[in-house]
């Protein structure tokens, strides 16, 4: 109790209640994994030495038979920003064969978005794109840019949106002086969660999103066990922090959002059609462990 003495009574009876709730499980972690264990022996120069394992595996182990070293990535070339990497999964290079080789509509059949100055175009009426490998758990680098002209405003104005696993919404909108509700703005897990900041550039502005994206897992019975996080930087700044997603990010109605419902651990990646002629360009993505 002496840690609540500098509180006032209210607020500690409300601690308590908070900390021996078992229904309230924000700010809990699990500390028993990674299982750390120590042992005392001899070390090289016969003095009795700390070793100290996590996962079984010794802290500065040296053999890589049982630390292996983490593969060599080449990152892209210097000074240029958003460059993919070598283990990357590049989905749309700026050609019309990687549009014809990655990319289908929700259907299956070629899509009717269009290939315009090496940028991917939205095309009102033809429907969300959506990439024929099916992903899961990534790291994804994409690039979009609203139309220069402006028309519209609101959600009217720019509004695409990258869709992770074809459900999850990190909303596209031009966001530059044009205000809407806050989590339907550019950076926003639609209706979920909105940026923490706005770091939108003009209107035809090429943008950059960077997203380290966490599935949500299910059990059997279709329950979500693990909700979906989400990492995201705009414009090389954050504005999703280890977001945990609370529930789906699907319109339901002007002031509710879909719940999570059950779905394969791996699926294609879709990019919306919302009538206005978005562009992307250079997109690429890197498959992680859930
Ligand atoms: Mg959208």
């Amino acid at each position: 109790m002496k840690a609540f003495s500098l509180l006032n009574p209210a607020t500690a009876v409300f601690i308590l209640a908070i900390s021996s709730s078992t229904s309230v499980s924000f700010g809990h972690e699990d500390f028993s994994k990674p299982v750390i264990t120590t042992e005392t022996k001899k070390g090289d120069d016969g003095k009795d030495a700390l070793y100290m394992y996590i996962d079984g595996v010794k802290v500065h182990e040296l053999d890589t038979t049982k630390q292996t070293l983490p593969p060599v990535v080449t990152p892209g070339p210097v000074g240029v920003v958003g460059a993919a990497p070598s283990d990357a999964i590049v989905l749309f290079d700026g050609s019309e064969k990687a549009l014809a080789e990655n990319w289908t509509d929700t259907k299956g059949s070629p899509s009717q978005w269009k290939v315009v100055d090496g940028a991917l175009e939205s095309v009102k009426k033809a429907g969300y794109i959506q990439t024929k490998e099916k992903f899961g758990s990534c790291q994804l680098h994409i690039e979009w840019a609203s139309p220069a002209s402006v028309q519209g405003d609101g959600q009217g104005r720019g509004n695409s949106g990258v869709f992770l696993m074809g459900t999850y919404e990190v909303q596209v909108l031009d966001s530059y002086n044009n205000v809407t509700y806050a989590d339907g703005q550019a950076g926003a897990l639609y209706g979920r969660q909105k940026p923490l900041v706005n770091a939108c550039r003009k209107p035809g502005e090429w943008q950059s999103y960077d997203i380290v994206f966490h599935r949500p897992i299910f059990d059997e019975s279709g329950k979500v066990t693990r909700r979906a996080t989400f990492t995201v930087l705009h414009n090389g700044v954050l504005v999703q922090d280890h977001t945990v997603l609370s529930g789906g990010t699907g319109w339901m109605g002007p002031n509710a959002a879909s719940e999570y419902k059950a779905h394969p651990d791996k699926m294609p990646f879709s990019l919306q059609d919302h009538g206005n002629p978005v562009r992307y360009r250079n997109v690429w993505i890197r498959e992680l462990k859930d």
